[in-house]
């Protein structure tokens, strides 16, 4: 291990730290103010700065010329109330650090420090903290963003914390790794009456009720292959609290998942379908509109080599049959621009699941990732 036990015992308070102090998808002012603390007190070469919004990245360079590769961890927590009575529970009420994202930023701290101490020998090392992963628009900005060009990498690699698998194993997908969603508004409008006379009115009743079930059955859930796809419904409302009016207005909120974007299209096309002829069966206007897109998320097969060869050199157990997970992941977008790959490092096989409120990413994770991603590192750049 190329840090001492007194970084690791720093680098877990640092993340029970980021912990307690939760911000939410763009709005991470105080997360990368402590980043930006940690990366400057490495000495790090460069520190870019406000990249795709509250987005911090740190550049060690080496003597020679080479190629730069990146790491990214994610800065946002979530809107959920943390459970659990641990020392270092969220003191922000309603919000979570429920992803694990404060250890994913940990074990960038921890190549921060190593690398801080020796540089690579030849090319970059980028450490990206990037912002609004949980809402699928970070990936999207910093991409986007001028900034990006001064840290464009020819290899992105990350990583994220697992439960279900054992403590400390991994897993490694080749090709799709994530499951491309997206979520879609309906919005009805018909005309309100009066409750004693409904038929003077449009109500989005009928429309609503026979939508939910149609758009669910879309699904044929299964194994997670290229014709996987998967309706959730997620809100609905109609009308006002009130029994004297017959209603207008409805929306009805669904998540659309599928495994590959292309799939992504057909579902998206038969779920406008359903919604325009409920909306036209009813008499009544619909419009739809699309949150939290996320691209499906792929593995690039050299980025995945170059991850099995420091998993299998550092002794790090890797299942290589896993399969693609059904949640979303915004770190593909770094694919349009490098051979990218993550892998997944499991939490403990009975731990809280992801986004579940007593969630708290296993310290003891901090070591193993960061000695696989130096070791990645090292073998590219020496
Ligand atoms: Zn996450
Ligand atoms: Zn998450």
């Amino acid at each position: 291990m190329f840090l001492t036990n007194q970084d690791m015992v720093e680098l877990a308070e640092w993340r029970q730290q980021l912990h307690r102090m939760p911000e939410l998808s763009g709005a991470e002012v105080e997360t990368a103010r402590a980043v930006q603390a940690f990366l400057s007190s490495t000495g790090a070469d460069r520190i870019v700065t406000g990249i795709g919004g509250h987005g911090v990245a740190a550049a060690y360079e080496g003597a020679e010329p080479g190629p730069t590769v990146l790491f990214r961890a994610e800065l946002d927590g979530l809107p959920i109330a943390e459970i659990s009575d641990i020392p270092h529970r969220s003191a922000i009420a309603g919000r979570g650090h429920m992803c694990g994202h404060d250890g994913h930023m940990a074990t960038l701290a921890a190549l921060a420090r190593g690398l801080g101490r020796q540089r690579p020998k030849r090319g970059r090392a980028v450490l990206l903290f990037q912002p609004a992963e949980e809402d699928g628009s970070g990936a999207a900005a910093v991409t986007a963003d001028p900034k990006f060009r001064e840290i464009a990498p020819d290899f992105a690699f990350a990583l994220h914390n697992l439960p279900g698998i054992p403590l400390g194993h991994t897993a490694l997908v080749d090709g799709p790794v994530n499951c491309a969603s997206r979520g879609m508004r309906g919005t009805f409008t018909g005309k309100t009456a009066h409750a004693s006379m409904p038929e003077t009115g449009v109500s989005p009743m009928s429309a609503v009720a026979g939508l939910m079930p149609a758009l669910t059955a879309l699904g044929s859930g299964g194994p997670i292959d290229d014709t996987f796809a998967m309706v959730t419904v997620t809100h609905a409302r109609m009308g006002e609290p009130a029994f004297g009016i017959a209603p207008a207005h409805a929306e009805v909120w669904a998540t659309l998942r599928t495994l590959t974007d292309a799939r992504m299209e057909a579902l998206r096309a038969r779920a406008e379908q359903l919604a325009e002829s409920a909306a036209r069966d009813s008499g009544l206007v619909v419009e739809i509109d699309y949150h939290d897109v996320f691209r499906h998320c792929e593995n690039a097969p050299e980025a995945v080599g170059h991850l099995h060869r420091a998993l299998e050199a550092e002794g790090v157990p890797c299942d290589r049959g896993f399969p693609p997970l059904r949640a979303s992941e915004d770190f593909g977008r770094f694919g349009d621009h490098a051979p990218s790959a993550m892998f997944f490092l499991g939490a403990g096989e009975n731990h809280p699941s992801l986004h579940n409120p007593d969630y708290d990413f296993p310290d003891h994770l901090i070591g193993i990732g960061a000695r696989v991603f130096m070791r990645t590192l090292r073998d590219l750049l020496g």
